[in-house]
């Protein structure tokens, strides 16, 4: 039977015609959903014509802004001369994208399985853990989010990113490393990293046969809020989960390529991982997924497995340009020196405003916790609904996340310049001062 062809044009048509042929679940963030029409650099603009200062980057994703002329080059000479191969045959893309991730991946990781989503390098990197080991179970952490799958929401810390109820058996959870909310000491100090690291050893020694495959743990949690575990954390849970035999799986699907002001998250824990696993900001907005790691533990892997658009030439081409033009932008060091701007300036502002409870995180990976009272600490999803609308208005585009709906998150391009981070904070301030006014 053949369909009338759609006649997609204005924004509530576009609406209309997610509304009856997309899945209800996929969901749009604000009362008033964006459609989103053209990207350059920082900003986008919508369907109507607003422009906005893209402080969140698709998740993260639109690492070097919308629309990088590098990528867009890179990409459209890759698909004139070769669109997909499979990986039953070697492309010329695919091998220089792993050797120069090799080049910045720490320690000896240098083998990559290449995929298509943040949530399919991490089933690759369970699934490496189980073979690698012999074992089958695996320690995550509360608040953790490692995607959609059946089996990644079973490792997930987080009920509502939970909805097939944990169809996984042998997936435990230690306590989340969560300074500000410490549940040993306040303010956390460096005493409190021995009782999160005894509690990950507690968790394997009773929860697990003692013998678990792998730990697994996001640097920066994510979709927890922007968790930044303490100094000496990940040192102590690498330490445990290698004494009880298994592997430390770490995800940088986030935090990886510059986005904490150094290549990957791990690196300010001096943590060499055995599995990596990275996604999102790897090709400026195309689907890769990768999972990396050492020759001998990728050795191991010796049955059948295939991805068909793993390491395809168009998606590894916008890989390799944006390396390429990280390398030479030198986007960490860009992260670190802008992210400490916006953290200057969103303190002033928590200063101003008592209900933003905490300003944290790295580079440019930072978020504010939005609290009804500093004192009680209680979780204020209103508020952070409230500041997202608010800022939404002022043409600023954040994030939110947190258990609780209550963390306002701030991530923009690695390339994002000093003034273009001032305008936000700028807008960031309207915002918040509506908010206050509103919701005092
Ligand atoms: N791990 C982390 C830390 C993530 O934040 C996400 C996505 N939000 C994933 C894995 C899954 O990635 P994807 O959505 O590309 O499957």
């Amino acid at each position: 039977m053949s369909k009338k062809p759609s006649t997609v044009s204005m924004r509530d048509e576009i609406l209309e015609e997610e509304r009856r042929y997309l899945f209800p679940s996929v969901n749009h963030m604000y009362d008033d959903p964006i459609v989103m029409e053209e990207g350059k650099g920082v900003w986008v603009r919508d369907h109507d014509g607003r422009e906005y200062l893209d402080f969140f980057s698709g998740i993260l994703t639109t690492s070097l802004g919308h629309c990088h002329p590098r990528v867009e080059e890179r990409v459209t000479a890759q698909m004139k001369r070769l669109g997909h191969t499979s990986t039953l045959y070697a492309n010329a893309p695919q091998a220089e994208a792993a050797h120069l991730l090799a080049d910045i991946a720490p320690g000896d990781l240098s083998q990559t399985f290449y995929t298509n989503s943040g949530t399919e390098a991490i089933e690759t990197a369970i699934a490496l853990a189980y073979v690698a080991t012999g074992r089958r179970e695996i320690v995550a952490l509360r608040l953790a989010y490692h995607g959609r799958s059946s089996l990644a929401t079973s490792v997930a810390g987080h009920s509502g990113w939970r909805p097939l109820a944990a169809t996984h058996p042998g997936i435990t959870h230690a306590l989340s490393p969560y300074p500000y909310r410490c549940p040993f000491k306040s303010p956390c100090d460096d005493s409190c990293v021995d009782k999160f690291a005894q509690d990950l050893e507690e968790v394997i020694l009773t929860t697990t046969n003692g013998q678990p495959a792998a730990f697994i743990a996001e640097t920066i949690q994510g979709v927890g809020g922007y968790v930044v575990p303490p100094p000496g954390y990940f040192q102590r849970a690498a330490e445990i989960i290698r004494k009880h035999g298994g592997l430390f799986i770490c995800d940088e699907v986030q935090t990886g390529f510059g986005r904490t002001g150094k290549w990957f998250g791990i690196e300010h824990w001096d943590v060499v991982p055995d599995i990596m696993v990275m996604a999102k900001g790897i090709a400026a907005g195309f689907p890769v997924g990768a999972t990396i790691t050492r020759p001998e533990i990728a050795a191991v892997w010796k049955g059948k497995t295939i991805s068909t658009f793993g390491g395809n030439p168009i998606s590894m081409a916008a890989h390799i340009a944006a390396l390429e033009v990280m390398a030479e932008e030198n986007a960490p060091q860009n992260a670190k020196d802008r992210g400490r701007e916006l953290v200057a300036g969103m303190e002033a502002l928590a200063g101003e405003h008592p209900w933003i409870g905490e300003v944290r995180g790295k580079g440019l990976i930072l978020a504010m916790e939005l609290v009804e009272d500093p004192a009680t600490k209680k979780h204020s999803p209103q508020r952070a609904k409230a500041l997202l609308e608010a800022a939404k208005v002022e043409g600023l585009l954040l994030g939110l996340s947190g258990l609780f709906d209550n963390v306002v998150r701030v991530a923009p391009s690695l390339l994002v310049t000093a003034d273009e981070s001032q305008e936000a904070l700028d807008r960031l301030g309207r915002a918040c001062a509506l908010v206050s006014r509103e919701t005092p």
